[in-house]
């Protein structure tokens, strides 16, 4: 048994979900459980759909509405499954499920976390549904498997978590006897639902993190990432077109890379893989036959990759806050005072560093904090700056390799750098820019990284193989 998942990039028109039911069809020896994200950029529209609708924005609502209708209705009509009477039945349960969801919002004058998941969540039920219809079509033995009623959640709307044992149960009873029968189940990513039986939702990009969450609970060695890149890259392809394909990686490189923005992983993906031992493929559904990226515990350790930066990522839209209290930093109990601050409101930190008299940190999500900076100022003089940027230079080899953080500021003289940290984990570099900077800092450090050495260092690695 195997899990495959399929994002948006692999799902945007008929022609690609036909192609996505082909590499279905290939592994079927494997016996593949499928999971499905939503048609590409429809994840987009259902959260401004919920937009305009908390907004009681109606007409322009209903407009969007109809749009996300007719987006599916075009591909389901040109996969020919408009004539599945099963499939028909499903998708008037979707159209339903759209305007429920959007009318709830309305009825409610805003919409809340609860509400946003109910309607974000839809995208998914309409692929999960077409999948099996086009491999039944196939010949294919195939069935939607619900994901809200497997994948059992708390109730942190928008960013949620798995309650592991008890899906596991779920997942165990109701997809085993389909894979014994031969029949690939398809289930929706990214969602789940909590014990009162309400929709949530992982977190944008999250049906990663559900395949691996799947593919833990039903004990597979390989959970395949189907997307439209080669595999995880030297750098996002959107900034630098000769960002190239590393074959293989490390967990703790791919976690790195995942956490500080390479959108290709949910920041959670790789945590069930490394609890259970489950090797991650990153693959391309344009070109399936290509190896893409092996992340796993025994990634081949390449001798020339000694010293060597393997990718860089970077994470937009954040903000610095810089502490600054003469008597009290240092004093004893003060960091713990300051990070309260945070956890109260549940604001994640990514990135700390400190001086004497100040400290820096970056956040991420500031719904919070028109709240957090007034109780901070009760102790000290703050500064919040937006619009700033983490770059993070990732790779095993950073660990045995002096003196990077001086190559980058004599690269980056012209650029402010705001705080520079070595992770603890000691495979990562990452420093905060300003945003703005970033297509101009991201190509010119992969330049220097990669442009010379490429050949040697990151192809020289197909070479070596797992032992
Ligand atoms: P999917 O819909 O398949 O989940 P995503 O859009 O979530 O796809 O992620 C794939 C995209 O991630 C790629 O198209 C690429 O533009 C972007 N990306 C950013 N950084 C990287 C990287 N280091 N390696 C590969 N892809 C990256
Ligand atoms: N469809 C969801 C999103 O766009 C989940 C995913 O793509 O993984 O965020
Ligand atoms: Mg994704």
């Amino acid at each position: 048994m195997m899990v495959m998942k399929f994002g948006g990039t692999s799902l945007g028109t008929a022609e690609a979900i036909r192609r996505v039911c082909r590499i279905i069809q290939s592994r079927t020896p494997q016996q593949p459980v499928v999971v499905a994200s939503a048609v590409g950029g429809i994840t987009n529209k259902l959260v401004q759909l919920a937009k305009l609708a908390g907004a009681g924005e109606k007409e322009q609502a209903a407009a969007l509405l109809d749009e996300i209708v007719a987006q599916h209705e075009r591909i389901v009509a040109e996969l020919f499954i408009n004539d599945d009477l099963t499939y028909s039945a499903v998708f008037h349960v979707g159209i339903e499920m759209l305007h429920t969801a959007t009318n709830d919002i309305f009825a409610n004058g805003e919409v809340n976390d609860e509400l946003y998941d109910a309607l974000i969540s839809v995208g998914e039920f309409f692929t999960a549904n077409m999948l099996p219809a086009v491999l039944n079509k196939m010949g294919i033995s195939s069935v939607m498997a619900d994901a809200r009623k497997l994948l059992l959640t708390d109730a942190s709307f928008g960013a949620a978590r798995p309650l592991f044992d008890e899906s596991k149960e779920r997942v165990i009873a109701t997809i085993l006897p389909l894979v014994d029968q031969g029949v690939v189940p398809v289930l929706q990513g990214f969602i789940g639902s909590d014990r009162q039986g309400r929709t949530t939702t992982l977190g944008r990009g999250g049906s990663d993190y559900s395949a691996t969450l799947f593919g833990a609970m039903l004990g597979v060695s390989t959970v395949e990432i189907w997307s439209d890149v080669d595999g995880v890259l030297t750098a996002d392809p959107s900034l630098v077109k000769e960002a190239r394909r590393i074959r293989y990686m490390s967990f703790h490189e791919a976690a790195e890379l995942a956490y500080f923005g390479a959108k290709v992983l949910h920041p959670a993906t790789l945590a069930p893989a490394v609890e259970h031992h489950m090797t991650v493929v990153v693959l391309n559904s344009m070109n399936p036959d290509f190896d893409g990226t092996a992340i796993s515990s025994t990634s081949p350790v390449d001798p020339l990759h000694e010293g060597r930066v393997k990718s860089i990522a970077y994470k937009e839209n954040l903000t610095v806050i810089t502490v600054t209290s003469s008597r009290m930093l240092m004093a004893y109990g003060f960091m713990a005072q300051l990070f309260a601050v945070f956890d109260e409101y549940q604001t994640a930190v990514d990135l700390v560093s400190t001086s004497e008299v100040t400290l820096s940190l970056t956040i991420d999500n500031t719904k919070n904090l028109s709240a957090i900076i007034p109780r901070l100022e009760k102790f000290a003089q703050v500064r919040v700056e937006e619009k700033k940027a983490i770059v993070c230079l990732v790779g095993e080899g950073l660990k045995r390799t002096k003196g990077i953080p001086g190559r980058i500021f004599g690269l980056l003289q012209d650029t402010h750098i705001y705080l520079i940290s070595q992770g603890a984990s000691e495979i990562n570099l990452s420093f905060v820019i300003d945003e703005k900077d970033l297509p101009r800092v991201i190509p010119r450090l992969h330049r220097y990284f990669f442009s010379q050495e490429l050949d040697r260092h990151v192809v020289t690695a197909d070479a070596v193989r797992p032992s």
